[in-house]
This record gives C-alpha cells, sequence and structure tokens, in this order.
C-alpha cells in the first residue's frame, strides 16, 4: 500500500524493526514478527545502516516481509556517501522485491576524523552523491514515482541543526520535494510533538505527521539512545526508572506505563497513526497496543 493511502481512512499503525547481525537473531525475529502481524500493521519498515552496513540484510529482509508475512513493506533509505548510480540500483532491487515505500533518509554523517577532507575539513558527499535527504526524496520521486516516500521530523530538533524554525525549513524542503508523511523521532513529552505539529501546520506542511513511539524497557540502553538523538528525558520518568534500575522487570513496566499514557494522549490529540520502534522484540509494543484498546480485532 502506498503510503498516501495508508492514513486516509484508517488509523495507520507500523512497526519499526532492524536486520539482526545472526541467524540466531533472525530467527528470534521471526517469532517475534508473527506476533506483532496479529495487529494488523498497516506496514512493517526494516532499517538500513547509514553507509550501507545493511545494504543486502535491508533487501532480504524486505523480501521475507513481503513473501512469507504478507506485510506492506517500506524500506529504509540512506543517501550518505553513496553515489546517485547505486542508489539508483538498490531501489530498483527494493521494487523487485515488493517493497511500497521508501523511508528517505540523509543517515547519520560519519563520525571517524578521516570521513571529511584532509585537515579536518567538513564532510562532503560522494561525486553525484546527496548532501541531505530532500534531495534524495526529490530522486526517488523522480526516477521510482511509483514508491511512497517517508521522511524523519525532529519534534526537538535534529542535533546538527541551530534551532528548531531552520530545521523546521528543512523540514519542508523534503515535503516540498515530495515526500508523503514524515514520522518522528521518539520523544517521551507529548508536548514536544504537539508543538512540532502546530510549527509545522503554520508552515503548510500538510501531509500526515506521524509520531514515533519508542517503548522503554532498559533505562541503560534508552541513555545511549537518547544522548546520540537529542530526545530529552522527562525527569518523571527518569527518576520512576532510576527506582527500579536493578530490576529488569520493573523497568519494562514503568517503560509501558510510560508509553500507553503517553499513546492514549496522543490518540486523544488525533494523531493519523503511531510508528512503533520496536527493536525487534515484541512485547512491550503488545502490551502498550492492549493498554490503548488496541489490540487485534477477533477474526
Ligand atoms: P536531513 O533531513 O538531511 O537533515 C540532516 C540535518 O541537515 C538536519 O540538521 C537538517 O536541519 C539539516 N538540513 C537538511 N536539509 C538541509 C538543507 N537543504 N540545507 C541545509 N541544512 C539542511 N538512520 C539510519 O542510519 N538508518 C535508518 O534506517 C534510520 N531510520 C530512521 C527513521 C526515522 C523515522 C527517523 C526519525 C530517523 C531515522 N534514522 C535512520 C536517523 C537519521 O538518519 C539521522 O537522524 C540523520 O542524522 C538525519 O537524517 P535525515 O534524513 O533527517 O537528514
Amino acid at each position: 500500500m502506498h503510503l498516501s493511502d495508508v492514513y486516509a481512512d484508517r488509523f495507520g499503525l507500523s512497526f519499526e524493526m532492524f536486520p539482526p547481525k545472526t541467524p540466531a537473531g533472525d530467527e528470534a525475529l521471526r517469532g517475534e514478527l508473527a506476533r506483532l502481524a496479529e495487529y494488523d500493521p498497516a506496514f512493517v519498515s526494516c532499517t538500513y545502516g547509514a553507509g550501507g552496513s545493511t545494504r543486502d540484510r535491508t533487501l532480504d529482509w524486505c523480501r521475507e516481509l513481503k513473501t512469507d508475512f504478507d506485510q506492506n513493506v517500506t524500506a529504509h533509505f540512506t543517501c550518505v556517501g553513496s553515489a546517485q548510480g547505486d542508489m539508483a540500483e538498490w531501489l530498483d532491487a527494493a521494487k523487485r522485491s515488493g517493497v511500497s515505500n521508501i523511508m528517505a533518509l540523509r543517515g547519520d554523517l560519519p563520525q571517524d576524523e578521516n570521513a571529511g577532507g584532509p585537515d579536518g575539513a567538513p564532510w562532503e558527499p560522494p561525486p553525484g552523491g546527496f548532501r541531505y535527504a530532500n534531495e534524495l526524496v526529490a530522486f526517488v520521486r523522480e526516477r521510482f514515482p511509483e514508491f511512497g516516500v517517508g521522511v524523519a521530523g525532529y519534534p526537538e530538533k535534529h542535533p546538527e541543526c541551530v534551532d528548531p524554525q531552520t530545521d523546521l525549513a528543512n523540514l519542508k524542503r523534503k515535503v516540498d520535494a515530495g515526500a508523503h508523511a514524515v514520522f518522528t523521532q521518539l520523544f517521551f513529552d507529548n508536548d514536544h510533538f504537539l508543538r512540532f505539529r502546530d510549527a509545522c501546520e503554520d508552515l503548510g506542511i500538510d501531509v500526515p505527521i506521524v509520531p514515533g513511539v519508542m517503548p522503554v524497557t532498559d533505562f541503560a540502553r534508552i541513555k545511549r539512545i537518547t544522548a546520540m538523538c537529542g530526545s530529552s528525558f522527562p525527569e518523571e520518568f527518569a527518576s520512576a526508572l532510576e527506582a527500579v534500575k536493578d530490576d529488569k522487570e520493573g523497568q519494562f513496566e514503568v517503560g509501558v506505563d510510560w508509553a500507553v499514557n503517553q499513546c492514549r494522549g496522543l490518540l486523544e490529540e488525533g494523531v493519523p497513526g503511531m510508528h512503533f520502534y520496536v527493536l525487534n522484540k515484541a512485547a512491550a509494543t503488545e502490551q502498550i497496543l492492549d493498554g490503548m484498546n488496541l489490540a487485534p480485532v477477533p477474526a
């Protein structure tokens, strides 16, 4: 299903997974996906390692999601470090693998000291490559018009950007280039999302803005993730997790409760759908969906 149809007449639930690194991880993920499929998602998306580290694995998983799980598939794709010929080749393979939509991303810039030019000069794309995701969106829309295109939005601003207004203007470039929906970075305070949504509307961004929801089940891991992506952590949530820091089950319960409340609030605000960062584990997402009464409808 094309992204422009996903939110047209129903609540668009989607799940994001990443390609595991081992055969055992693949096998475990199959079991988790079978459970999540019960919730009849509008699509399942598979991430792509910036710089191409999962170039083949992402395609393998997209094919499997389509063929064995009968899912509508969104493939993430990052342009950082790639030349246009390579991008076209991969996108063509994605089309042949049954992918319906592309999550068009720049990807994080390489961190190693040789990533830029000599003497620490800023990062430069390869000849014929792209500097920003809006160029990738335009490329996909022009060369592969059959794909729906999703893009990333940042309720608390992208960490590289100087201020929220500039970041929003850059998001608008992606929508003006033809993106069909915006998927947000994770956030734990709905006020960030609601302010972001209002600001998007003020700028004339008129595609669905879909909140990204990250179930927290491991305090140490989420601290690492938020430090990288720049999302803030509410004091109240941090202290509730701190109080159970040596208790895995306790962390799971606190994380699920927080997400259920967050999601109920988002539903009341009329969001068009929710994109769950399931991190390849079904249990927390299942409990959140059950807590929101979005449990599967019995056949
Ligand atoms: P861009 O939109 O290009 O923005 C990057 C920075 O440049 C921002 O600060 C922006 O304000 C600025 N900018 C943008 N356009 C311009 C312009 N024309 N002129 C000047 N400045 C500009 N990463 C992965 O590696 N793999 C994944 O599968 C993946 N999936 C993701 C899914 C979602 C829903 C989200 C929210 C993020 C995902 N990411 C993924 C992370 C993403 O790649 C990083 O956040 C990355 O640093 C930025 O990517 P972008 O597409 O938002 O870049």
